[in-house]
């Protein structure tokens, strides 16, 4: 379906326009691409909207999603409304190699920002489809690093409306979480501290970096990324390889014959069928070596 084929509907909100789409393919939602379409999506252009719409919903009555590309959603959903903010939102500060960043702007924007103003630091996670507030929400990480060890401070919209920023602290950031798990709080910009560089250096370890990771994970692919959290000791891909999973094929859906802890939609792929082959995979893994995997990819359910 196109994105014309969604209904765009104006509403106003303490005085502002906001507009909200109807009907919007989840293939354009999340890098998964499941099937179906999700009942309506708000797309900020400003933090004072965000402002306005948090202090006059309820918590419960809608979803933050950043680029999709860990998110499984299911387009029944009991929350009917996913918010996000544009990657143009937020103007971009640079003080040095200090910078501040929108949280809707994508990893391949902020790679390119690196680039133009010769700061290295975040190479690590190049060719990510990811925005840079879902990587704060997730504590991306790879390679040895996370987004967290370059973080020194995130301005956030709290439930009631309330601007403010926060520090490293207070995110409580840990292995692929941090307080935005549970707090339903919209994680508007951050604040990275980055390393001067020869831009054409910072260009060259990113496309290094690319190269790595197109050898290593389906990226070309309908994937959402690591499917569970590697277990204490151990990595979820060889608990998924050993337990012979690696590339097999359910349906519409497959473990990916390049990364066991990638999941491949193969085209039309629905949302349950996609949740019973990850408990399948579970209780498989489960069987053969005793681990239980958890998942790290986030349901809408
Ligand atoms: C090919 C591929 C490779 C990947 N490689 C890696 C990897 O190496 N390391 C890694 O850690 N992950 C990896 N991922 C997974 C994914 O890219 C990361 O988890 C990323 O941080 C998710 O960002 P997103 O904007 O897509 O988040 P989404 O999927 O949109 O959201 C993820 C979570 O963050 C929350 N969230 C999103 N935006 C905000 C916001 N502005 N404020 C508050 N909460 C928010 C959502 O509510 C949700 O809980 C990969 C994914 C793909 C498809």
């Amino acid at each position: 379906m196109s994105l014309s084929s969604s209904h765009r509907n104006p509403i106003q909100l303490k005085g502002k326009i906001i507009l909200i789409r109807e009907q919007v393919p989840l293939s354009q939602l999340t890098t998964f691409q499941n099937d179906g379409v999700f009942p309506r999506v708000i797309d900020f252009e400003s933090i004072a909207e965000v402002a306005a719409f948090m202090s006059d919903h309820d918590p419960e009555s809608f979803h933050i999603l950043g680029r999709g590309s860990n998110s499984l959603i299911n387009p029944d959903a009991s929350v009917q409304t996913v918010i996000r903010l544009n990657h143009d939102a937020v103007q971009e500060e640079i003080n040095g190699s200090t910078v501040r960043l929108g949280a809707g702007m994508t990893m391949n924007r902020i790679q390119e920002f690196a680039v133009r103003h010769g700061l290295a630091g975040l190479e690590f996670a190049a060719g990510v489809p990811a925005s840079l507030g879902g990587m704060v929400a997730m504590n991306f990480g790879c390679w040895g690093r996370s987004v967290s060890d370059f973080i020194s401070a995130i301005q956030i919209v709290d439930q009631s409306g309330g601007v403010r920023w926060i520090t490293p602290d207070d995110a409580q950031f840990g292995y692929r979480k941090s307080i935005f798990s549970r707090q339903k709080w919209m994680v508007c910009a951050a604040e990275l501290r980055l390393e001067p560089a020869d831009p054409d250096d910072v260009k060259l370890r990113m496309l290094a970096r690319i190269r790595e990771r197109a050898q290593k994970q389906p990226l070309k692919d309908k994937t959402f990324g690591s499917i569970f959290k590697n277990p204490e000791g151990a990595f979820a891909a060889q608990c998924i390889e050993a337990a012979g999973l690696k590339g097999k094929v359910w349906n519409r859906v497959e473990v990916s014959a390049s990364h066991a802890n990638f999941l491949v939609n193969r085209g039309g792929a629905t949302y349950f069928e996609t949740i019973e082959v990850l408990h399948d995979i579970q209780s498989i893994v489960q069987n053969d070596s005793g681990i239980q995997l958890e998942m790290e990819v986030k349901l809408l359910s």
